[in-house]
């Protein structure tokens, strides 16, 4: 039987749903994309979609592909696959999930194998301001892409097992900073309530996700004894390539940091500055408490959500006029 909450949210796309199915049909060759970079929602969405894939249909060939995390991988996902260049001569269907542009897709083969894909799926639930691909279901109402597809696989009268349930779950938590930001709503517990019903240990997917080591406790101390914060109310802190050495940490961790600055008052918006040598670029993470940021964070080469996106700095020098952006917001 059809879910009311979950069929209401899915009414203006459900076509798209349909196309999505039929194509899953027809492809006996499946591989699932998401961003580079990837956070629970990414990791989550991509492997819980393909979870649910390989469990409704066995005889597919399902392959997760891209980018690994310095500490997701391993503690709460497992390693991505490596495909040979050759598997992707043949047909095969790509569904692209969590990825607002088609140059955020990663892989992890130094191959853009995605644009050899006979046809392409984009499942978003970012603003959708590069459609790319032959089929697109973009809700931004949704918190999570997790819970987009949370949605369509709990709705579409199929089995959805414990391990997409568990997947999907750590990508809604992740996004909605467990059921903690505006983004949350009725049908994201409705979805939630429905994916623990899969009777999955929710402690054990709690400690997956969030334990930590005594030595982070020593990156809290330092951010909390060298953070900034601009005339009205933006707290940020740096961590350059040097601070990093010292700490012991790689780039891609620098914004685990980030909410510490969340739920104080005064405090309206809030980042993490990383310096990424490698890269040669500074990693931004933003949040906020309510003002949008996300049109600052796209001129500043990013994007994502209103409470929460990214951007990256090619030169220090720019970081005076982000944080002065930043700040103008909170002007009265
Ligand atoms: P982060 O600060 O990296 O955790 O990103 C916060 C949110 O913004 C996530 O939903 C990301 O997917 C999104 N985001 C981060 N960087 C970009 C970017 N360059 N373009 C579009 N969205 C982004």
């Amino acid at each position: 039987m059809k879910n009311k909450i979950l069929s209401a949210r899915q009414e203006s796309y459900k076509k798209q749903i349909k196309e999505l199915f039929r194509k899953i049909k027809e492809f006996d060759r499946i591989v699932i994309y998401r961003h580079g970079h990837p956070d629970y929602d990414a990791f989550g969405t991509q492997l819980g979609l393909a979870h649910f894939i390989k469990n409704n249909y066995p005889s597919k060939e399902v392959h997760c592909i891209g980018d690994d995390h310095v500490t997701l991988t391993g503690r709460c996902f497992p390693k991505m696959e490596v495909l040979e260049h050759s598997w992707f001569e043949k047909p095969f269907l790509a569904i692209v999930v969590d990825t607002s542009t088609f140059d955020r897709i990663s892989t992890s083969d130094e191959l853009l194998s995605y644009e050899k894909a006979s046809y392409i799926v984009k499942i978003d639930h970012h603003p959708n301001v590069d459609p790319y691909g032959n089929l697109q279901i973009v809700d931004t109402s949704m918190g999570a892409a997790g819970e987009l597809v949370a949605n369509i696989l709990l709705n579409s009268g199929k089995k959805v097992g414990k391990e997409c349930a568990i997947n999907l779950y750590k990508a809604i938590c992740g996004d909605t900073g467990r059921f903690l930001y505006e983004c949350t709503t009725i049908h994201t517990f409705e979805v939630a309530k429905l994916l623990i019903e899969k009777g999955f240990n929710i402690t054990k997917v709690y400690s997956e996700m969030y334990d930590q080591k005594i030595s982070d406790l020593e990156t809290t101390a330092w951010i909390l004894k060298n953070y900034q914060i601009t005339e009205h109310g933006v707290a940020y802190y740096i961590l350059t390539d040097e601070t990093l050495k010292k700490l012991d940490l790689p780039p891609e961790r620098g914004k685990e940091n980030v909410n510490v600055f969340a739920h104080f008052e005064g405090i309206n918006a809030w980042l993490s500055v990383t310096e990424d040598v490698k890269k040669g670029e500074w990693r931004v993470s933003i949040r906020s408490a309510a003002k949008s940021i996300e049109d600052v964070a796209t001129k500043y080469h990013g994007g994502g959500h209103a409470q929460a996106s990214g951007a990256k700095l090619k030169t220090f020098d720019e970081l005076p006029a982000l944080l002065k952006d930043l700040d103008n917001l909170f002007v009265e």
